[in-house]
Protein backbone atom coordinates (compact mmCIF):
# COMPACT_ATOMS: atom_id res chain seq x y z
CA UNK A 1 0.00 0.00 0.00
CA UNK A 2 1.15 3.25 -0.63
CA UNK A 3 -0.27 7.09 0.81
CA UNK A 4 0.42 10.37 -0.35
CA UNK A 5 0.52 12.25 2.38
CA UNK A 6 0.53 16.24 1.82
CA UNK A 7 2.09 18.80 3.99
CA UNK A 8 5.39 19.07 6.79
CA UNK A 9 3.57 20.36 9.66
CA UNK A 10 2.20 18.45 13.32
CA UNK A 11 -0.38 16.98 11.08
CA UNK A 12 1.90 15.31 7.93
CA UNK A 13 4.69 14.36 10.20
CA UNK A 14 2.38 12.31 12.97
CA UNK A 15 0.53 10.87 9.92
CA UNK A 16 3.98 9.86 7.77
CA UNK A 17 6.00 8.59 11.11
CA UNK A 18 2.53 6.27 11.94
CA UNK A 19 2.70 5.05 8.76
CA UNK A 20 6.42 4.07 8.52
CA UNK A 21 5.90 2.34 11.83
CA UNK A 22 3.00 0.17 10.02
CA UNK A 23 5.82 -0.95 7.17
CA UNK A 24 3.38 1.24 4.52
CA UNK A 25 4.83 2.81 1.56
CA UNK A 26 5.22 7.02 1.73
CA UNK A 27 5.68 9.58 -0.01
CA UNK A 28 5.35 12.83 1.76
CA UNK A 29 4.25 16.37 -0.90
CA UNK A 30 5.18 19.67 0.57
CA UNK A 31 8.14 22.01 1.75
CA UNK A 32 11.61 21.09 2.67
CA UNK A 33 11.09 22.40 6.20
CA UNK A 34 8.85 21.89 9.06
CA UNK A 35 7.99 25.30 10.66
CA UNK A 36 6.99 25.35 14.66
CA UNK A 37 4.26 28.14 14.44
CA UNK A 38 3.46 28.45 18.26
CA UNK A 39 6.79 30.44 18.79
CA UNK A 40 6.35 32.80 16.12
CA UNK A 41 5.89 35.79 18.15
CA UNK A 42 9.21 35.34 19.65
CA UNK A 43 10.56 36.31 15.90
CA UNK A 44 8.98 39.55 16.61
CA UNK A 45 10.82 40.10 19.69
CA UNK A 46 14.00 38.60 18.57
CA UNK A 47 14.13 35.95 21.00
CA UNK A 48 14.27 33.81 18.14
CA UNK A 49 15.67 33.81 14.54
CA UNK A 50 13.52 32.13 11.80
CA UNK A 51 16.21 29.43 10.93
CA UNK A 52 15.87 28.34 14.82
CA UNK A 53 11.65 27.77 13.99
CA UNK A 54 12.23 26.09 10.55
CA UNK A 55 14.02 22.57 10.73
CA UNK A 56 14.30 19.87 8.48
CA UNK A 57 12.94 16.64 9.35
CA UNK A 58 15.15 13.69 8.47
CA UNK A 59 12.78 11.44 6.43
CA UNK A 60 13.23 8.20 6.52
CA UNK A 61 10.67 7.65 3.05
CA UNK A 62 10.37 9.07 -0.11
CA UNK A 63 9.46 13.65 -0.27
CA UNK A 64 8.73 15.51 -3.27
CA UNK A 65 9.29 18.95 -2.59
CA UNK A 66 6.52 20.88 -3.84
CA UNK A 67 3.06 22.02 -3.61
CA UNK A 68 -0.08 19.98 -4.27
CA UNK A 69 -2.98 22.03 -6.50
CA UNK A 70 -5.15 18.99 -6.98
CA UNK A 71 -6.68 16.07 -5.54
CA UNK A 72 -8.93 13.87 -7.38
CA UNK A 73 -10.23 9.88 -5.82
CA UNK A 74 -10.33 7.88 -9.12
CA UNK A 75 -12.28 4.76 -6.67
CA UNK A 76 -9.70 2.67 -6.81
CA UNK A 77 -6.53 5.27 -6.16
CA UNK A 78 -5.93 8.63 -5.60
CA UNK A 79 -3.88 11.16 -8.73
CA UNK A 80 -2.37 14.14 -6.69
CA UNK A 81 -0.98 16.86 -8.99
CA UNK A 82 1.37 19.47 -8.00
CA UNK A 83 2.18 23.03 -8.89
CA UNK A 84 4.90 22.04 -10.96
CA UNK A 85 2.42 19.79 -13.49
CA UNK A 86 3.99 16.64 -12.10
CA UNK A 87 1.69 13.81 -10.79
CA UNK A 88 2.01 11.19 -8.44
CA UNK A 89 -0.95 7.88 -8.04
CA UNK A 90 -1.37 6.57 -4.53
CA UNK A 91 -3.18 3.80 -2.61
CA UNK A 92 -5.13 7.03 -0.36
CA UNK A 93 -4.35 10.74 0.59
CA UNK A 94 -3.64 12.22 3.61
CA UNK A 95 -4.03 15.59 3.61
CA UNK A 96 -2.29 18.36 5.80
CA UNK A 97 -1.59 21.51 4.46
CA UNK A 98 -2.68 23.49 7.40
CA UNK A 99 -4.63 26.80 6.90
CA UNK A 100 -4.11 29.96 5.53
CA UNK A 101 -4.29 33.68 6.97
CA UNK A 102 -7.64 35.30 5.80
CA UNK A 103 -6.71 39.24 5.15
CA UNK A 104 -9.58 40.60 3.59
CA UNK A 105 -7.57 44.38 3.92
CA UNK A 106 -4.65 45.64 2.31
CA UNK A 107 -1.70 46.79 3.20
CA UNK A 108 -1.05 44.52 6.20
CA UNK A 109 1.23 42.08 7.94
CA UNK A 110 -0.53 38.95 8.41
CA UNK A 111 1.30 36.47 10.83
CA UNK A 112 0.83 32.98 10.42
CA UNK A 113 4.06 31.49 9.15
CA UNK A 114 7.87 32.13 9.69
CA UNK A 115 8.08 33.95 6.70
CA UNK A 116 5.42 36.64 7.60
CA UNK A 117 6.61 36.48 10.97
CA UNK A 118 10.41 37.76 9.34
CA UNK A 119 8.14 40.08 7.13
CA UNK A 120 6.59 41.76 10.01
CA UNK A 121 10.15 41.83 12.15
CA UNK A 122 11.47 44.22 9.10
CA UNK A 123 8.53 46.33 9.39
CA UNK A 124 9.62 46.76 13.28
CA UNK A 125 13.30 47.16 12.44
CA UNK A 126 12.11 49.76 9.69
CA UNK A 127 9.93 51.94 11.87
CA UNK A 128 12.39 52.20 14.59
CA UNK A 129 12.15 52.01 17.90
CA UNK A 130 9.15 54.31 18.90
CA UNK A 131 6.76 52.42 16.69
CA UNK A 132 3.02 52.42 17.18
CA UNK A 133 1.71 48.74 16.59
CA UNK A 134 -1.90 47.99 15.87
CA UNK A 135 -2.30 44.01 16.39
CA UNK A 136 -6.24 43.42 14.61
CA UNK A 137 -7.49 40.37 15.90
CA UNK A 138 -7.18 39.20 19.82
CA UNK A 139 -7.39 35.65 19.40
CA UNK A 140 -4.15 33.42 20.84
CA UNK A 141 -1.69 35.06 18.07
CA UNK A 142 -2.63 37.90 18.17
CA UNK A 143 -2.33 38.30 22.67
CA UNK A 144 0.74 36.64 22.25
CA UNK A 145 2.06 39.23 19.24
CA UNK A 146 1.19 41.72 21.69
CA UNK A 147 2.85 40.31 24.81
CA UNK A 148 5.86 39.39 23.16
CA UNK A 149 6.18 43.38 21.58
CA UNK A 150 5.17 44.79 24.90
CA UNK A 151 8.05 42.73 26.96
CA UNK A 152 10.42 44.20 24.46
CA UNK A 153 9.36 47.41 26.22
CA UNK A 154 9.77 46.36 29.70
CA UNK A 155 12.70 44.92 29.21
CA UNK A 156 14.27 48.01 27.47
CA UNK A 157 14.40 47.29 24.16
CA UNK A 158 12.07 49.56 22.62
CA UNK A 159 9.61 51.95 23.52
CA UNK A 160 6.66 50.23 21.46
CA UNK A 161 3.36 51.41 21.60
CA UNK A 162 0.78 48.41 20.99
CA UNK A 163 -2.50 48.28 21.14
CA UNK A 164 -5.47 45.59 19.85
CA UNK A 165 -8.36 46.13 17.87
CA UNK A 166 -11.22 43.76 17.97
CA UNK A 167 -14.40 43.37 15.68
CA UNK A 168 -16.00 41.60 18.09
CA UNK A 169 -17.70 43.69 21.60
CA UNK A 170 -15.63 41.38 23.84
CA UNK A 171 -12.67 40.73 23.82
CA UNK A 172 -10.98 36.73 22.35
CA UNK A 173 -14.43 36.34 21.25
CA UNK A 174 -13.23 32.27 19.64
CA UNK A 175 -10.68 31.39 22.23
CA UNK A 176 -12.63 28.70 24.58
CA UNK A 177 -13.23 28.87 28.16
CA UNK A 178 -15.13 32.25 29.58
CA UNK A 179 -13.47 32.86 32.28
CA UNK A 180 -10.60 33.43 30.06
CA UNK A 181 -12.40 36.77 29.61
CA UNK A 182 -12.24 37.27 32.83
CA UNK A 183 -8.72 37.74 32.88
CA UNK A 184 -7.54 39.04 29.75
CA UNK A 185 -8.32 43.07 30.11
CA UNK A 186 -6.15 43.00 33.51
CA UNK A 187 -3.48 41.35 31.73
CA UNK A 188 -3.55 43.91 29.30
CA UNK A 189 -3.51 46.72 31.35
CA UNK A 190 -0.36 45.40 33.24
CA UNK A 191 2.06 45.55 30.12
CA UNK A 192 0.43 48.48 28.99
CA UNK A 193 -1.95 47.31 25.83
CA UNK A 194 -4.46 49.18 25.06
CA UNK A 195 -7.37 47.41 22.94
CA UNK A 196 -10.38 48.73 20.98
CA UNK A 197 -13.74 46.52 20.70
CA UNK A 198 -16.29 46.84 17.78
CA UNK A 199 -13.34 47.95 15.49
CA UNK A 200 -13.71 46.47 12.63
CA UNK A 201 -10.95 47.69 10.65
CA UNK A 202 -12.13 48.13 6.84
CA UNK A 203 -9.09 49.88 5.21
CA UNK A 204 -5.81 51.34 5.67
CA UNK A 205 -4.76 54.77 4.16
CA UNK A 206 -1.57 56.93 4.76
CA UNK A 207 -0.50 54.87 8.01
CA UNK A 208 -4.31 55.19 8.82
CA UNK A 209 -6.46 52.44 10.40
CA UNK A 210 -9.74 53.00 9.09
CA UNK A 211 -12.99 50.93 10.92
CA UNK A 212 -16.28 50.30 9.26
CA UNK A 213 -17.66 52.81 11.48
CA UNK A 214 -15.42 55.88 10.33
CA UNK A 215 -13.41 55.77 13.33
CA UNK A 216 -8.84 55.88 12.46
CA UNK A 217 -5.81 54.91 14.16
CA UNK A 218 -2.62 55.80 13.59
CA UNK A 219 0.15 53.11 12.96
CA UNK A 220 3.30 52.55 11.78
CA UNK A 221 2.90 48.92 11.49
CA UNK A 222 -0.17 46.69 10.92
CA UNK A 223 -0.31 43.14 12.19
CA UNK A 224 -3.24 40.88 10.98
CA UNK A 225 -4.25 38.16 13.13
CA UNK A 226 -7.76 37.85 12.59
CA UNK A 227 -8.52 34.79 11.13
CA UNK A 228 -7.43 31.60 9.06
CA UNK A 229 -9.26 30.23 5.70
CA UNK A 230 -9.20 26.60 4.27
CA UNK A 231 -6.20 25.30 2.09
CA UNK A 232 -6.34 26.28 -1.98
CA UNK A 233 -6.52 22.66 -3.04
CA UNK A 234 -8.59 21.59 -5.45
CA UNK A 235 -10.40 18.16 -4.39
CA UNK A 236 -13.24 17.82 -6.55
CA UNK A 237 -14.59 14.80 -4.80
CA UNK A 238 -14.83 16.92 -1.44
CA UNK A 239 -17.55 19.32 0.05
CA UNK A 240 -15.61 22.27 1.59
CA UNK A 241 -17.44 24.29 4.45
CA UNK A 242 -16.98 27.72 5.87
CA UNK A 243 -14.33 29.77 4.96
CA UNK A 244 -13.01 26.55 2.22
CA UNK A 245 -11.99 24.48 5.48
CA UNK A 246 -12.33 20.72 4.07
CA UNK A 247 -15.44 18.93 5.23
CA UNK A 248 -14.85 15.73 7.32
CA UNK A 249 -16.68 12.68 8.10
CA UNK A 250 -16.66 10.56 11.82
CA UNK A 251 -13.16 9.50 10.59
CA UNK A 252 -11.62 12.40 9.27
CA UNK A 253 -12.73 11.35 5.53
CA UNK A 254 -13.09 13.99 3.16
CA UNK A 255 -16.56 14.09 2.86
CA UNK A 256 -17.84 12.66 -0.28
CA UNK A 257 -14.23 10.89 -1.15
CA UNK A 258 -13.37 7.57 -0.13
CA UNK A 259 -9.59 7.23 -0.28
CA UNK A 260 -8.71 11.07 0.76
CA UNK A 261 -8.11 11.81 4.60
CA UNK A 262 -7.85 15.76 6.12
CA UNK A 263 -6.08 16.08 9.33
CA UNK A 264 -5.08 19.00 11.13
CA UNK A 265 -6.08 22.58 10.56
CA UNK A 266 -7.17 21.86 6.79
CA UNK A 267 -10.54 20.48 8.03
CA UNK A 268 -13.53 21.26 9.72
CA UNK A 269 -13.22 18.60 12.34
CA UNK A 270 -14.71 20.01 15.56
CA UNK A 271 -11.82 19.73 17.42
CA UNK A 272 -9.56 23.16 18.63
CA UNK A 273 -7.31 23.87 15.58
CA UNK A 274 -4.24 22.88 17.78
CA UNK A 275 -1.03 21.24 17.09
CA UNK A 276 -1.89 18.31 19.29
CA UNK A 277 -4.49 17.56 17.95
CA UNK A 278 -3.52 17.59 13.85
CA UNK A 279 -0.89 15.09 15.59
CA UNK A 280 -3.35 12.73 17.35
CA UNK A 281 -5.13 13.40 13.88
CA UNK A 282 -2.02 11.69 11.42
CA UNK A 283 -1.99 8.93 13.70
CA UNK A 284 -5.81 8.14 13.94
CA UNK A 285 -6.28 8.02 9.94
CA UNK A 286 -3.29 5.89 9.29
CA UNK A 287 -4.85 3.13 11.43
CA UNK A 288 -8.06 3.55 10.29
CA UNK A 289 -7.56 3.16 6.34
CA UNK A 290 -5.73 -0.41 7.78
CA UNK A 291 -8.60 -1.13 9.39
CA UNK A 292 -7.02 -1.02 13.10
CA UNK A 293 -9.24 1.76 14.64
CA UNK A 294 -12.99 1.39 13.60
CA UNK A 295 -14.61 4.34 15.99
CA UNK A 296 -14.83 7.30 15.01
CA UNK A 297 -12.08 9.89 15.77
CA UNK A 298 -12.42 11.15 19.59
CA UNK A 299 -11.47 14.80 19.62
CA UNK A 300 -9.01 15.34 22.63
CA UNK A 301 -9.44 19.53 22.74
CA UNK A 302 -12.53 20.65 22.19
CA UNK A 303 -14.65 24.29 23.03
CA UNK A 304 -15.42 22.62 26.21
CA UNK A 305 -12.49 20.81 27.05
CA UNK A 306 -9.49 23.14 25.82
CA UNK A 307 -5.92 22.92 26.86
CA UNK A 308 -4.60 26.11 25.64
CA UNK A 309 -1.08 27.93 26.92
CA UNK A 310 -1.26 31.69 25.82
CA UNK A 311 2.43 33.54 26.38
CA UNK A 312 2.63 37.22 26.84
CA UNK A 313 6.53 37.11 26.68
CA UNK A 314 8.90 35.20 28.41
CA UNK A 315 7.70 36.02 32.50
CA UNK A 316 3.65 36.28 31.99
CA UNK A 317 0.82 34.55 30.35
CA UNK A 318 -2.37 32.72 30.58
CA UNK A 319 -2.90 28.85 30.93
CA UNK A 320 -6.44 27.06 30.32
CA UNK A 321 -6.46 23.67 31.54
CA UNK A 322 -10.62 22.87 31.01
CA UNK A 323 -12.50 25.06 33.10
CA UNK A 324 -8.96 26.44 35.56
CA UNK A 325 -7.21 29.66 34.45
CA UNK A 326 -4.23 30.09 35.74
CA UNK A 327 -2.45 33.41 35.00
CA UNK A 328 1.24 34.05 35.40
CA UNK A 329 4.86 32.39 34.35
CA UNK A 330 2.89 28.54 33.84
CA UNK A 331 1.97 29.48 30.67
CA UNK A 332 5.56 30.52 28.65
CA UNK A 333 7.74 27.79 30.91
CA UNK A 334 5.07 24.82 29.45
CA UNK A 335 5.35 26.46 25.67
CA UNK A 336 9.03 26.66 25.94
CA UNK A 337 9.04 23.12 27.58
CA UNK A 338 6.80 21.76 24.18
CA UNK A 339 8.52 23.90 21.86
CA UNK A 340 12.38 21.92 22.77
CA UNK A 341 10.05 18.22 22.38
CA UNK A 342 8.44 19.48 18.99
CA UNK A 343 11.37 20.70 17.38
CA UNK A 344 13.33 17.76 18.04
CA UNK A 345 10.29 15.45 17.16
CA UNK A 346 9.95 17.45 14.23
CA UNK A 347 13.92 16.81 13.43
CA UNK A 348 14.15 13.20 14.06
CA UNK A 349 10.70 12.44 11.64
CA UNK A 350 9.33 11.19 14.77
CA UNK A 351 6.12 13.18 15.50
CA UNK A 352 3.75 11.61 17.60
CA UNK A 353 0.25 11.99 19.50
CA UNK A 354 1.75 13.34 23.26
CA UNK A 355 -1.89 11.79 24.49
CA UNK A 356 -3.47 8.36 23.35
CA UNK A 357 -6.27 8.45 20.12
C1 LIG B 1 1.22 32.15 15.77
C2 LIG B 1 0.62 30.81 16.09
C3 LIG B 1 0.67 30.33 17.41
C4 LIG B 1 0.16 29.08 17.71
N1 LIG B 1 0.25 28.61 19.00
C5 LIG B 1 -0.15 27.36 19.29
C6 LIG B 1 0.02 26.81 20.59
O1 LIG B 1 0.51 27.47 21.50
N2 LIG B 1 -0.36 25.52 20.81
C7 LIG B 1 -0.90 24.77 19.83
O2 LIG B 1 -1.20 23.57 20.07
N3 LIG B 1 -1.12 25.25 18.59
C8 LIG B 1 -0.75 26.53 18.30
N4 LIG B 1 -0.94 27.04 17.04
C9 LIG B 1 -1.68 26.22 16.07
C10 LIG B 1 -0.80 25.14 15.48
O3 LIG B 1 0.41 25.69 15.03
C11 LIG B 1 -1.57 24.47 14.34
O4 LIG B 1 -2.75 23.93 14.89
C12 LIG B 1 -0.75 23.37 13.69
O5 LIG B 1 0.39 23.92 13.08
C13 LIG B 1 -1.60 22.62 12.66
O6 LIG B 1 -0.84 21.62 12.08
P1 LIG B 1 -1.10 21.18 10.57
O7 LIG B 1 -0.20 20.02 10.33
O8 LIG B 1 -2.54 21.02 10.33
O9 LIG B 1 -0.67 22.45 9.70
P2 LIG B 1 0.70 23.23 9.61
O10 LIG B 1 1.53 23.05 10.81
O11 LIG B 1 0.30 24.60 9.23
O12 LIG B 1 1.43 22.53 8.40
C14 LIG B 1 0.95 22.59 7.09
C15 LIG B 1 2.05 22.18 6.15
O13 LIG B 1 1.54 21.97 4.84
C16 LIG B 1 2.30 22.72 3.89
N5 LIG B 1 1.42 23.02 2.76
C17 LIG B 1 0.49 23.98 2.64
N6 LIG B 1 -0.14 23.90 1.47
C18 LIG B 1 0.41 22.84 0.82
C19 LIG B 1 0.16 22.25 -0.46
N7 LIG B 1 -0.76 22.72 -1.30
N8 LIG B 1 0.91 21.17 -0.81
C20 LIG B 1 1.85 20.68 0.04
N9 LIG B 1 2.11 21.20 1.25
C21 LIG B 1 1.39 22.27 1.65
C22 LIG B 1 2.76 23.92 4.71
O14 LIG B 1 3.85 24.56 4.09
C23 LIG B 1 3.14 23.22 6.01
O15 LIG B 1 4.35 22.55 5.90
C24 LIG B 1 -0.44 28.30 16.70
C25 LIG B 1 -0.49 28.77 15.39
C26 LIG B 1 0.02 30.02 15.08
C27 LIG B 1 -0.04 30.51 13.67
Amino acid sequence: MRVAIVGMGFGALSAAHAAEREGIEVVQIGPRHFEYLPSLAKVLSGRRKPEELRVEPKLRWDHVEGLVDKVEDQGDSVRLRLSTGEVLDADYAVLAPGAEPWVPVRGVNPLYRVSHAEAVKRALDKAGRDARIAIVGTGLVGLEAAGELAWTREAGLSSYKVFLLEAAPVLSPTLPCERVREVIPERLRRHGIAYFLNSLVSEIRDNKIITKDGRTFEADVVIWAAGVQGPNIDIPCAEKGKRGFIMVDSYLRAKGCRRVYVVGDASSDSSLKMAEEALRHGWYVIKHLLGKKREPYKPFLTRERPFCFIALGPRDGISIMRRVVITGRLAPMVKELLERIMIKWARDAKMRPPVPI
